[in-house]
């Protein structure tokens, strides 16, 4: 870490430890996201570390960035994953949105003072995106959004939403991306889903009806939206690869730091080589992700963006979370299947890692389409 990142971490952790760290017990078991604390995370800049410093971001490099959100992460999967998504809105409308777009719409995202939401996936549409239904029909001055999306992470806390829908014919070609802000006449909240994780985080089906979505809310022309949708993916992937790293390292650390403490057969668990063993394999994995996560994020600062590395490193980091997780809720034993350590919400927390910004089976198709490629096949 260079000095600067060494500063981001240090200021985040002391922040999380302060701010974040006692609310999460009773916040993940009553399913509650605080403005507040959104509020306070844009005050110190980081609700809008990707984008560009003209609109209030801190344009910081994406390895900056990644080791950012890996240190919320350890207080809270939830709100780390509230700035990505909204860094995502920001990303997006920083590279495709006209002038206009980027006044009106930035700067309350990267103060921190609004949330952006991504929505792409529907009922029918999950893995195979582009086979999204919502229709955007062209009318006079605008567009008449119908339709819904499924699953949408800070559904009804967010003012900001890029949604794409279909205004032309089947495929990733007939998709257009437009700005739609909550409150908009025709657009709702449907169902808050009840999860198994990432509780703080709400996600919420969104309902179009006869929605008027003005001319000027259309991102780039008319079926740009797929290629809109996909841009930030790389980047995207890093940021969960670097929440699952957080994740799973504060797994870690919980399970040393008990295996030390506690005593059994008159002795440290920690003393026992077959816990032993098991920590050697955590502390190794976590490593490994993080290693991965940063190659992938420095590709992206290279300007060598890698869609193979990203895939990469989104999919290890988030099976790495998932496997170090259960682990340390093993090493804890009765009490770690207990709320009274935080290692079970870490261990719900990070299976829905390996859902979103891709499945990790999407994963698999990205890298071995690439390997395909690299053989010139
Ligand atoms: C908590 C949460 C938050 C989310 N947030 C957002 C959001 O903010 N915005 C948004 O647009 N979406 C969001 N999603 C949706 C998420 O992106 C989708 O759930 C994900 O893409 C998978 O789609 P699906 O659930 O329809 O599963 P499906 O596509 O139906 O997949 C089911 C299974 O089939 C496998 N599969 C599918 N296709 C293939 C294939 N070609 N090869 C091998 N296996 C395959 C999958 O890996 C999976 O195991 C969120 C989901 C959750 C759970």
């Amino acid at each position: 870490m260079n000095d600067m990142q060494k500063e981001i971490v240090e200021g985040l952790k002391r922040f999380r430890l302060e701010k974040i760290e006692p609310l999460m017990e009773h916040d993940d078991f009553e399913g509650k996201f605080r403005m507040e604390i959104f509020n306070e995370l844009g005050e110190l800049g980081f609700t809008g570390m990707t984008a560009s410093e003209e609109y209030g971001g801190l344009d910081l490099p994406c390895q900056d960035y990644s080791y950012a959100l890996e240190e919320i992460a350890k207080s809270s999967v939830a709100y780390a994953v509230t700035i990505s998504v909204s860094s995502m809105v920001q990303t997006i409308i920083n590279t495709f949105g006209n002038k206009e777009q980027k006044e009106k719409y930035l700067p309350p995202l990267t103060s921190g003072q609004a949330i952006g939401a991504f929505a792409l996936s529907e009922s029918g549409a999950g893995s195979d995106a582009a086979s999204l239904k919502t229709t955007a029909k062209k009318v006079e001055g605008g567009y008449i959004l119908n339709g819904s999306k499924l699953w949408i992470t800070s559904g009804g806390i967010a003012k900001t939403y890029v949604v794409m829908a279909r205004t032309g014919g089947e495929g990733a070609k007939g998709v257009s991306a437009f700005i739609v802000e909550d409150g908009t006449e025709g657009f709702t909240y449907g169902k808050k889903e009840k999860k198994m994780g990432w509780n703080i985080s709400p996600t919420r089906e969104l309902l179009f009806e006869n929605c008027f979505i003005p001319e000027e809310n259309l991102l780039q022309k008319e079926g740009e939206g797929f290629k809109v949708a996909m841009s930030g993916l790389d980047k995207g992937r890093v940021a969960i690869g670097s929440i699952s790293v957080g994740c799973a390292g504060r797994a870690l650390d919980e399970a040393i730091k008990y295996s030390l403490e506690r005593q059994q057969f008159k002795q440290a668990i920690f003393d026992f080589q077959g816990l032993q063993f098991m920590m050697a394999d955590m502390a190794c994995d976590v490593e490994a992700a993080r290693l991965l996560v940063q190659a992938a994020a420095k590709s992206i600062d290279d300007g060598k963006s890698n869609q193979k590395l990203a895939s990469m490193a989104k999919m290890r980091a988030s099976d790495t979370a998932m496997k170090v997780t259960t682990d340390a809720v093993q090493i804890l034993g009765g009490v770690g299947y207990t709320k009274e350590y935080p290692v079970e919400r870490f261990m719900r927390d990070a299976k829905v890692l390996q859902i979103v910004e891709g499945t990790n089976q999407i994963q698999k198709v990205v890298i071995s389409r690439q390997l395909k490629k690299e053989y010139g096949q």
